[in-house]
């Protein structure tokens, strides 16, 4: 039954938090004294990223010991998601786009095809070790692909595309595979999120232009944020993303190139560098 309160159409029985307000004040009303614990989807799952243009794109030399350490860990109980990069061919797609003048989401489109290139070739590899190929559409299947004990394989772009916002600065889409990784780790509340990239972690400046950067072992997202670092081992938006995080809490940056790292951070060892929501 329909009633009027206070002038406004209201359902009787209709009794929550949004009782009669309107829709401007949703957000303010939904303050933290009225939240429910967030329910963890998959927190036993791991996300990975295999880095695009740091570990893809260096070929079999940096990708198949990564491949064989992943593939001992699925078999040792490990459950992960693996993600993939773009990297240089995504880097020369935007370069392109930008010189015919496209705008920032026809770059999120455009860019979003490279990743997927990775990840086929990754399932390829990985498909006798049960690889499978995981689009956007199947993310609801995940818990059934964990359970089956295959390796799913995923772009690490968000599907964001002609939905991607405008960036504070240029018009490289922010929300590349760095930060689709992080945000799909944030809603399952998975496990933990490892880069895998080609330096031993987060440094004070670029490694490969600075030979004096020092190893930032821990930090927090806002610390980093506030520093004023230009050069960072991931995308700003995973920064942005972590100050405001849930569930994910924080993120870690492990060196493929070194053996064993990415089995010592599965196993919850203190490799690479972390970076963590401030408190
Ligand atoms: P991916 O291929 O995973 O997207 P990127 O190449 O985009 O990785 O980012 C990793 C690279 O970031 C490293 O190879 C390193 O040269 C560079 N980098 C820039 N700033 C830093 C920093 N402060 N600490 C570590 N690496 C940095
Ligand atoms: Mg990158």
């Amino acid at each position: 039954m329909t009633t009027k309160r206070d002038g406004k159409i209201w359902i009787e029985g209709l009794d929550n938090l949004f009782d009669g307000k309107q829709g401007t004040t949703l957000d303010t009303l939904a303050a933290e004294e009225n939240l429910k614990p967030i329910v963890p989807v998959m927190p036993d799952v791991w996300v990975l990223k295999m880095g695009g243009q740091s570990i893809m794109d260096r070929g079999a030399e940096a990708v198949n010991p990564i491949l064989e350490e992943l593939v001992q860990a699925r078999k040792d109980g490990h459950e992960y998601i693996l993600c993939t990069g773009g990297g240089t061919r995504a880097r020369h797609a935007y370069a392109v786009a930008l010189d015919l003048g496209l705008p920032t989401a026809m770059l999120a489109k455009v860019g979003a095809s490279i990743p997927v290139q990775n990840a086929r070739m990754l399932q390829m590899l990985l498909a006798q070790h049960g690889g499978i190929m995981v689009y956007a559409e199947d993310f609801e299947k995940l818990p059934l692909f964990m359970r089956m004990g295959v390796i799913p394989i995923m772009s690490g772009m968000p599907p964001f595309e002609f939905w991607e916002k405008p960036p504070k600065v240029g018009r490289i889409p922010a929300n590349r595979t760095d930060a689709g990784v992080y945000l799909m780790a944030e809603f399952l509340a998975a496990k933990g999120v490892i880069y895998i990239k080609d330096e031993d972690g987060l440094y004070t400046d670029d490694p490969k232009k600075n030979p004096d950067a020092k190893l930032i072992e821990e930090i927090t997202a806002r610390e980093l944020l506030d520093s004023g670092q230009d050069d960072i081992v991931v995308e700003r938006a995973v920064l942005e993303y972590l100050d405001r995080a849930n569930s994910m809490t924080e993120v870690r940056i492990i060196n493929g190139m070194k053996r064993g790292q990415v089995t010592a951070a599965l196993n919850g060892e203190n490799v690479g560098s972390v970076i963590r929501k401030g408190r």
